[in-house]
């Protein structure tokens, strides 16, 4: 569709196509019913990102966090590693999964990293205090998804292990104050095996680099506090000009690819982390994504010739969040939330330590 008014961000109009999610979803999304909990996140953050939450209700918010906390699996035998390794979030409660070896093997009351993570950062977005989160089952469910290489599976059904589920194992330990649950070094190892010899990071050793492994591994060290030491100094340069030359206008995921609307997130938000943003050319960028805006119907695309997502919608407001964009809200580069929301958490660390709760 042709842009028109393309240079300007219209806040109104996508805070109009996030929140037009929260309660009718488009009928291709029946494909994403398992990851119901992922949905939610890129739209109530989506939503924090443009300063709108207040488009929500109290009843509205609450009814949320009462329908995350639905999804929580319930509190298992303490001993029994097997059933623990199920705890956390899970995705729905009606669908099955039926693109791996056992096909149409259900996924009811069993944990997902990815949706745990989804759930949690969801909750503090909304104001919720976590008190109803049944933590140190969802740190063991962590803890015993760790596989011996420092990576872990994502799930005990079908359960998939790269990069990405080491990020969301990190967030989830960050933000349940539970480090001391996984094995710290064997992560570290699995992230600096993972740098491939081109310089960014794969989603496991010896696969080819990419911006968004290269976004879970930093992050990870970052959350970790690991990543002023975790890689060599070779690495961080190789690294850090690997990350610079994906700036095409705006940025690429592996070199010799097209521009995507959402590695101005995973690799900007990476550059942010390392310190690097000041080199990116920010008007370039701002253009590039701009130029994906949808002017009618609101919402971003992969690219100007494709249909807006929520997905790309999502990570085009929050790439552009780094350009200090008036309207905007600041964003934190690790945790995929807003710095309003981070202090949030950090008020609720606080009074969960002085309580000896966590
Ligand atoms: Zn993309």
């Amino acid at each position: 569709m042709e842009n028109q008014n393309s240079c300007k961000l219209l806040i109104d109009l996508h805070i109009k196509f996030l929140r037009q999610f929260l309660f009718q979803a488009p009928k291709n999304f029946v494909f994403y019913e398992y990851t119901r909990p992922t949905i939610l996140f890129f739209m109530i953050s989506g939503l924090d990102i443009l300063n709108a939450l207040n488009v929500l209700s109290s009843e509205e918010k609450l009814g949320i966090c009462d329908w995350i906390y639905s999804q929580q699996v319930k509190l298992k035998p303490e001993n029994d590693i097997e059933e623990l390794r199920k705890c956390g979030f899970y995705g729905s409660r009606t669908s099955t999964v039926k693109d791996c070896d056992n096909e149409n093997l259900s996924q009811l009351n069993v944990g997902n990293l990815a949706m745990t993570y989804s759930s949690l950062c969801t909750l503090i977005i909304l104001g919720d205090d976590l008190s109803r989160v049944n933590r140190i089952n969802t740190l063991k469910a962590v803890k015993y998804l760790q596989n011996e290489n420092g990576s872990f599976l994502s799930s005990v059904v079908c359960g998939e292990n790269d990069m990405r589920f080491v990020y969301c194992a990190m967030v989830i330990c960050y933000i349940l104050n539970g480090f001391s649950y996984i094995n710290i070094e064997k992560t570290i190892q699995f992230i600096s095996q993972s740098v491939h010899y081109d310089g960014g990071i794969g989603l496991k050793p010896n696969l080819e680099a990419h911006g968004g492994s290269s976004f879970c591994g930093i992050a990870s060290l970052f959350l970790m506090d690991q990543l002023e030491t975790a890689l060599t100094s070779i690495q961080m340069k190789n690294l850090k000009r690997w990350l610079i030359f994906r700036q095409q206008s705006g940025f690429q995921g592996r070199p010799n690819k097209d521009v995507d609307t959402c590695y101005s997130f995973w690799i900007g938000a990476t550059l942010k982390i390392m310190g690097m943003f000041s080199y990116v050319n920010w008007e370039e960028n701002k253009n590039s994504i701009l130029l994906c805006q949808n002017t009618i119907t609101g919402g971003f695309s992969k690219c100007s010739h494709t249909e807006v997502d929520l997905l790309h919608t999502y990570f085009g407001l929050y790439g552009l969040s780094f350009m200090n964009i008036t309207g905007l809200n600041e964003m934190h580069s690790a945790l995929n939330i807003s710095m309003r929301a981070y202090e949030h958490l950090k008020v609720l660390h606080n009074l969960y330590k002085t309580n000896s709760y966590w």
